[in-house]
């Protein structure tokens, strides 16, 4: 966002942390899917893609995707699950059905007789999140903009219309403050005397485990089961893998709790052939929906100069480039050129930012889980390892 402003506007990053990155942007799966979301957000992740498939100057046309693919994965019990969820996303021709066998080819690591049906996205590509961010940094720093890190902002008011910030550094004086404090927002908001989104922020669990030798994580897609209870992404050397949970939490420097450790390990050990394996790492970050479970963008109806960028749930990283490229029109007062994409889509004055009967229909994965009951359902046992 910062950067998509800092060419012709004096921009200041202020960032609580000594490093920019260190809450959900560094705690993220590193993927972009075309199919997640309602369409909304398929619609900003779409917008978003010619900016991370492009060659960027800035850091020596490095990559900044590298194919990936994923498959939702069902089970015997949970291919009308499936066939439900991806009817509108197979209809669209972002996933294909795939048989058993041809899961299996892609993923060989899936136990025999697990998987009955898949609907393969051969889009989803991994992103460079550390090549992103040097991106980022590059073009504020060549644009004169100053990212300070350690700069906690405490306070803020209104005067004459300019902002006056009061942080552990010193006061910064803008026009237009905006507010992309993540888990934070809330809190940030009510400083600046707006009201409350209803913004919940909630606990997801990384795990990683080594794979074993001659397994070459590089051609493995991502899976994700039907129901949203674990997905796994094979990179650097390992996997990355979630049991998919989606814990309410107060904003914070979030820690894994052992239970969903315990659990996101059985479940991948219930799926994939993997004897004897446990995590090596495991994390936490926490994603921040609205009640629509859609990204929030635009300026507060009610507090002058004062943006919202926040929201993003589980696509904060994906769908940055359409959002920082609507962000940046509006505080300019353009019209967003997006086609297909309504700014409206996104305004926090919108009634699905607090009223959850306004949720679209998603697949597996964002908000879908928010509803998630405990429930019984028939689960392979694990052979003992
Ligand atoms: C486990 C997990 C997996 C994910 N996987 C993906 C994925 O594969 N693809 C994808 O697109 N997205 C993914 N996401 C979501 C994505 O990480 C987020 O949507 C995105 O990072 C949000 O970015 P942000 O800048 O709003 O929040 P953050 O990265 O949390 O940044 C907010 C910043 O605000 C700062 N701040 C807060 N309060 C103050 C204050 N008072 N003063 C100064 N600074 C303050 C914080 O220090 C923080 O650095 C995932 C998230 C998690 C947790």
């Amino acid at each position: 966002m910062a950067s998509a402003l800092s060419a012709d506007a004096n921009v200041a990053v202020l960032e609580r942390e000594t490093l920019p990155g260190y809450h959900a942007t560094g705690r993220s799966a590193a993927i972009s899917l075309m199919c997640i979301g309602p369409a909304r957000i398929r619609a900003l992740t779409l917008a978003s893609q010619d900016f991370l498939a492009a060659p960027h100057a800035l850091i020596d046309e490095a990559p900044l995707l590298s194919p990936r693919g994923m498959i939702l994965m069902a089970r015997d019990d949970q291919c009308e699950t499936l066939l439900a969820r991806t009817r509108d996303i197979a209809a669209a021709g972002i996933v294909v059905p795939i048989n058993a066998e041809e899961i299996a080819l892609r993923m060989p690591l899936v136990r025999s007789g697990y998987a009955a049906l898949g609907m393969y996205e051969a889009d989803a590509r991994d992103i460079d999140i550390m090549a992103l961010q040097n991106l980022h940094r590059r073009k504020l720093a060549g644009d004169g903009a100053s990212l300070l890190c350690d700069t906690e902002v405490l306070s803020m008011r209104r005067l004459g219309g300019t902002w006056q910030v009061e942080t552990s550094t010193g006061w910064y004086a803008a026009p237009v403050v905006i507010n992309a404090s993540g888990a934070w927002a809330e809190q940030v908001g009510s400083l600046a005397g707006a009201r409350d989104l209803g913004l919940q922020p909630c606990r997801r669990t990384g795990l990683f485990f080594n794979l074993p030798p001659g397994v070459d994580p590089a051609t493995l897609p991502m899976m994700v089961d039907a129901e949203g209870e674990f997905y796994v992404k094979p990179e650097n050397g390992g996997m990355m893998a979630t049991p998919a949970d989606l814990t309410p939490s107060p904003p914070c420097d979030a820690r894994p709790e052992p239970m969903d450790v315990a659990l996101g390990t059985d479940r991948v050990r219930a799926a994939f052939d993997l004897p004897g394996i446990t995590p090596v790492r495991s994390w936490a970050g926490l994603r921040s929906f609205v009640a629509d479970g859609v990204p929030v963008c635009g300026f507060d109806p009610q507090v002058e100069g004062f943006f919202w960028l926040v929201g993003q749930g589980g696509v904060g990283i994906q769908c940055s480039p359409a959002l920082a490229g609507l962000a940046a029109s509006m505080i300019r007062g353009e019209a967003p050129e997006m086609p297909g994409i309504d700014p409206a889509w996104f305004s926090p004055s919108r009634p699905g930012v607090t009223d959850p009967a306004l949720r679209e229909p998603d697949i597996v994965t964002t908000m879908t889980d928010m509803q998630k009951t405990p429930k019984a359902r028939a689960s392979p046992q694990r052979p003992a390892d």
